[in-house]
Parts: structure tokens; C-alpha cells; sequence
């Protein structure tokens, strides 16, 4: 009967009026109506990613996305650079390493970030590296890597191209790709942008194109070239993903609604904010450092002396409250609070009160309403009260 509140990073709450836009009446991607859909998104989706490069939609999770940007523009045995702060840059190590290339890894402690300092000093005694991956939020520890320095350091120090993972907060972060010098920006659905799982996002720079040109990769359904191709058209190579394509109209129109995406950027500012102001009113350690948190997800350190599968599951099946878990090695020792999406102050405001009636019943000691004040004080300032 109780509606699970669902703070995770994905999948993340669907929206009433994307609901309703994906239970339109199904018609065929090789029709004017699919073209016109087609077009009127990819054109209104743009500035998530700040650029005037085309968005290709594949029908896939982020996974295929990164993938497929892997495999289209690196060969077997080249040499690449790949930036891991967490689990997720680890993956993005597992699909370089499974296509066969040369990987170095730049790896940062769980929970910092990469900084341009570390990047440069990396860089400097390599000379052939033919693209640099990085993640930009950090799904598993709630970092956001400063992409627009790390952007800068690549192309100051080599003809890498610079490739990056932002599945967990394009829709939520701001992202300027053409101005920053991002050669592939990557996002998926189920995180920042309000849909179910299984529609993935996918912008290139020229200078990737002539790459992948020149590359010609051995891949069928993951081949970006044929998608350029069928995209003149206001198609897909095959059949998309149809009904996501329909959710994400609606999302555009809700981004309107808010004001534009600079509003939404600024809204997820807010939430974080909202967040870890009221974990430091309670004494709770956050995992990252504020220059570097994410504006999706907070990574917030096991309250002292709880059990956190206990205080989870006990969230979860009392107040229907259902936070992420912490991965690799920080399980146990973190939990996760996603802010992303389909996500208003007021949550905040409801999870950081449900919480405390968590930490009450486990006899944590705290001046109750110390969270919920810290972060009403946070939302009401943004309104200037
Ligand atoms: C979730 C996530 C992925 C994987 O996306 P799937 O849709 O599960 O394939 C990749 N990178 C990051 C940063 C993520 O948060």
C-alpha cells in the first residue's frame, strides 16, 4: 500500500506525466510521426550535454553507450588512459581491458577526486595514448571528477581523445561538451533524466567522427557510424526504444516547465546542498570533500556505533525509505542518497525526517530535528526567506 520512496541512484522515480507519455499508442520508427519525435528530442535534449553536435539514441542501458564508444574508436593493443575514482571508472577499465587494449590506469582512493594536477603528472611520460576515459560523477562514492580542467590537461598534453562516462548526472550537472573539449559524452536513462531503464545517450565531436572514420570498427549494433547514417533521417539503424523515446519528450517538457536546465542544474545544487548540511546538523560524516560532491548522490559514512544493513533494512520496511547500499569496499560503511531526477527539496526534506526516526528508534544519540532544521534552513535561504 505505501508507495516506496526510492532514493536511489538509479533507477531513480518516473514521473505521473512521463508515465503517461509512454503509454501512448505504439506506431512504427519507420514513419513521418517517429521522425518528427525523433528530431523534435534529440534537438530539445541538447543542452544537457552543452553541445550542437547530434545526440544518438541507442536502444540499450549506459553500459552499451560506453561500449560502443570504446570499441569505435580504439583498436586491439592501442594505448589508453583510464581515470578511476570508484567502481564505475573500474568498469570502464574491465571494457578497455576486455577489447584488448593497453590500459593505464590512473587510480584515485575511493571517495577523492581526480584532480588536473593528477592528470597532468600522468600524462606527461606517456606519449601514445590514442583516448583518455573518465567518469564524471562517480556513482559508487558521490564524486564529481572536474571535467572541464581534465578536459584541458588532455588536450594540452596529448591527441588523446577524451571520452566520458555521465551516466549518473547528465540531467543534473551542468555540461558545457563543446566548450569544455569533451570528445564523447555518454548518459543513460534510468539516473538523471527521469526514465525507466534501457534508452542510452550518446554525443560526439567532429574530432571523434574522423577517428571512428578512419577506425571503421568490426562492431554491427553498437556501430556509431551507422547510427550517424540512419540519423540524417531522423532514424535509428533498427528498432529503438520506442516508448522511452516518448518518456523523454515529456522530460524536455518538464525541464520547460521548471524554467529551463539551468533550473534544474541549480535545483540539484540545492539538494545537495540540503543534504549534507543536514548530515553535519546530525554529527554524520560525509564521504567526499565539499569541493568535489556530487550534485546527484551523497555518499554518507555509517552513523557511529549502527549496524548499516540493519538501519537500512529497517528504513526500507518501517518508513518504506529505500537508500542505496555502499559498494566494493565501502560496504557497510557507506550509504548512498540519491538526489537525482525526479527529486524536490521537499524529498530531501521527507528522507533526512524519516532518517531521524530511524536513528530515534536505534537509540543514536542526536538533538532530533537537527537534520530536517539544517536542511529546511538550506531550502528556505535559496528562496530568500
Ligand atoms: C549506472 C552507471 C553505469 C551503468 O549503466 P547501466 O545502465 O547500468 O548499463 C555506468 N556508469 C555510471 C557512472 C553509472 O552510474
Amino acid at each position: 500500500m505505501y508507495p516506496t520512496i526510492l532514493r536511489h541512484p538509479g533507477p531513480t522515480p518516473i514521473p505521473k506525466k512521463v508515465e503517461l507519455a509512454m503509454s501512448q499508442d505504439m506506431f512504427s520508427h519507420r514513419t513521418e510521426e517517429f521522425v518528427n519525435l525523433y528530431r523534435d528530442v534529440t534537438e530539445r535534449v541538447k543542452p544537457f550535454f552543452g553541445t550542437n553536435q547530434d545526440i544518438l539514441l541507442l536502444p540499450s542501458g549506459g553500459t552499451a553507450a560506453l561500449e560502443a564508444a570504446v570499441v569505435n574508436t580504439v583498436a586491439p593493443g592501442e594505448e589508453v588512459v583510464v581515470i578511476t575514482v570508484g567502481a564505475f571508472g573500474d568498469y570502464f577499465v574491465s571494457i578497455c581491458e576486455k577489447y584488448g587494449l593497453q590500459v593505464h590506469k590512473l587510480e584515485k582512493k575511493w571517495g577523492e577526486a581526480c584532480t588536473k594536477e593528477d592528470l597532468e603528472a600522468f600524462l606527461k611520460p606517456l606519449s601514445n595514448i590514442k583516448a583518455v576515459f573518465a567518469t564524471y560523477n562517480e556513482t559508487s562514492t558521490g564524486i564529481l571528477n572536474p571535467i572541464e580542467q581534465l578536459a584541458e590537461v588532455v588536450h594540452n598534453h596529448s591527441d588523446a581523445l577524451f571520452i566520458v562516462d555521465g551516466v549518473s548526472c547528465i540531467g543534473g550537472a551542468p555540461a558545457e561538451m563543446d566548450q569544455w573539449g569533451i570528445d564523447i559524452l555518454v548518459t543513460g536513462s534510468q539516473k538523471a533524466m527521469m526514465l525507466p531503464p534501457g534508452l542510452s545517450l550518446i554525443a560526439l565531436s567532429e574530432r571523434a567522427w574522423m577517428i571512428i572514420e578512419a577506425n571503421r570498427s568490426s562492431a554491427y549494433y553498437l556501430n556509431l557510424l551507422s547510427y550517424r547514417e540512419w540519423a540524417e533521417k531522423g532514424m535509428t539503424p533498427n528498432t529503438p526504444a520506442i516508448s522511452l523515446i516518448m518518456g523523454l519528450s515529456a522530460v524536455c517538457d518538464l525541464v520547460d516547465e521548471e524554467g529551463g536546465f539551468a533550473k534544474t542544474v541549480e535545483r540539484h545544487e540545492l539538494m545537495k546542498n540540503m543534504v549534507r548540511e543536514s548530515m553535519r546538523a546530525l554529527s554524520i560524516e560525509l564521504l567526499t570533500s565539499d569541493e568535489f560532491a556530487s550534485p546527484t548522490i551523497t555518499a554518507i559514512r555509517t552513523p557511529e556505533g549502527l549496524d548499516l544493513a540493519e538501519y537500512l533494512g529497517h528504513l526500507k520496511k518501517k518508513y518504506h525509505l529505500d537508500f542505496a547500499g555502499g559498494l566494493g569496499n565501502l560496504q557497510g560503511k557507506i550509504f548512498r542518497f540519491g538526489h537525482m531526477g525526479y527529486c524536490f527539496p521537499s524529498d530531501v526534506l521527507q528522507a533526512v525526517s524519516l532518517m531521524e526516526a530511524g536513528l530515534q528508534d536505534f537509540s543514536y544519540r542526536f538533538e532530533p530535528g537537527a537534520g530536517v532544521n539544517a536542511a529546511q534552513n538550506v531550502f528556505l535561504s535559496s528562496l530568500g526567506k
